[in-house]
């Protein structure tokens, strides 16, 4: 027998409904059952779990993150993926993508198979969904802080190895598709069920409407390092901002991006198209001081991530704070800003039939916080990884 547990005396926000005094069941690893106090019915020998008047919202599932806590995917072992998942759990975050920076094959295929090995045996805190792929495949005119000789045009070849290392893991790839050879390319991760996203890329609009055409179907980091809007050439950003085919993540730590240009992206894309990311580094959770991103070392002062030529290189925001942002910056409905961290993560990556909102038959991935999105308590499948 599965235990079967509920969470009571709470505002569940699904986040598709708001239930007041909302009831949620889940049975081992799967919700069973939602509703109001007196019509779901539960079992005497349930294990209560009391929400005291919070907010019970599907969990955050991060999409850009390369690290926090001291810790970094780059790392490449199973010990600091499974520190960086108990890390992000304390933030809300229920799942996480591990996203990789621009690096040698060789260093690539390390990170590929410590992911593997940590989605194999499970993790401590936050489920790891996979690699998300950020370069090396980008422009060398929007690489920021990746390291220059690490840059390169796309390689089937290349990712055919990574893809087979991490067992098929790779979920997203970043790439610049005014490389030569990025149609093609695009075409197979489609073929995959990989995400192609245009990030770190100077690409004209009409090269990513082609990109479009061949199954480009995200944004990373909108806004920040691709080719700006210009009325005459509008540019990434301008093909970002007009396609629906293409969700726009977001980093609203109010640093990498103005709220005006957070409020533009929200009217432009809509409530179901815009995706919450940290693009977290390994300062996350650190005094101010200096960090490596791959080979490159960072300074981090007043939770600001510069490299030593003063550019913004990640962010040291969590996905709780990403959520308050949007409701406090922007002005969202905090039950908009978590469909942005929760819901719309999910359908991006493809798997929203099993996660990203709070309905029987979901994964009880689940987070519990207060109205100022403080976290009280992180579910990951039915298992409380994190409580206050
Ligand atoms: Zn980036």
């Amino acid at each position: 027998m599965k235990e079967v547990n509920v969470i009571k005396n709470g505002r569940v926000l699904t986040p598709f409904k708001t239930i007041e005094k909302g009831v949620v069941v889940f049975e081992g690893e799967k919700i069973v059952a939602v509703g109001r106090e007196n019509e779901v019915r539960t079992p005497k020998s349930a294990k209560i779990i009391d929400a005291s008047d919070g907010v019970v919202a599907p969990g955050f599932i991060d999409i850009h993150v390369h690290g926090g806590k001291g810790r970094d995917v780059m790392d490449a072992s199973y010990e600091a993926i499974n520190e960086l998942s108990k890390f992000f759990a304390t933030h809300g975050n229920t799942a996480f993508v591990a996203t990789t920076i621009s690096a040698s094959r060789s260093e690539l295929l390390k990170v590929a198979k410590a992911v593997r090995l940590a989605m194999e045996k499970g993790t401590d805190g936050a489920e790891v969904l996979g690699i998300h792929m950020e370069g090396p495949y980008m422009s060398p005119d929007e690489r920021g802080a990746h390291a220059a000789d690490q840059i390169r045009p796309p390689s089937l070849e290349e990712f055919q190895e990574i893809w087979e290392a991490s067992n098929r893991a790779v979920r997203m790839v970043t790439l610049a598709p005014e490389w030569a050879g990025s149609e093609k390319f695009i075409e197979n991760l489609r073929s995959l069920g990989v995400v192609a996203s245009v990030g770190h890329s100077n690409a004209t609009y009409s090269q990513v409407v082609d990109a479009i055409q061949h199954g480009l179907r995200h944004a990373s980091h909108t806004f920040h390092r691709m080719r700006g809007f210009h009325h005459r050439e509008p540019g990434v950003v301008g093909a970002v901002l007009v396609h629906d085919e293409l969700t726009a993540e977001l980093i609203c730590d109010n640093v990498h991006v103005h709220p005006t240009a957070m409020k533009l992206l929200v009217k432009a894309k809509g409530a179901n198209r815009v995706v919450l990311i940290t693009d977290a580094i390994r300062a996350v959770g650190m005094p101010n001081g200096e960090y490596k991103v791959g080979k490159a070392t960072v300074i981090v002062k007043n939770g600001v991530s510069r490299s030593a030529v003063g550019e913004l290189a990640g962010s040291t925001l969590t996905m709780d704070r990403a959520v308050r942002n949007m409701v406090k910056s922007v002005g969202l409905p905090l039950q908009t800003a978590i469909k942005m961290a929760a819901t719309n993560p999910a359908t991006t990556l493809g798997i929203d039939k099993v996660k990203g909102s709070v309905k029987p038959g979901k994964d009880a991935d689940i987070v519990i916080i207060d109205e100022e999105v403080n976290v009280y308590m992180t579910i990951v499948k039915g298992r409380v990884v994190y409580a206050t």
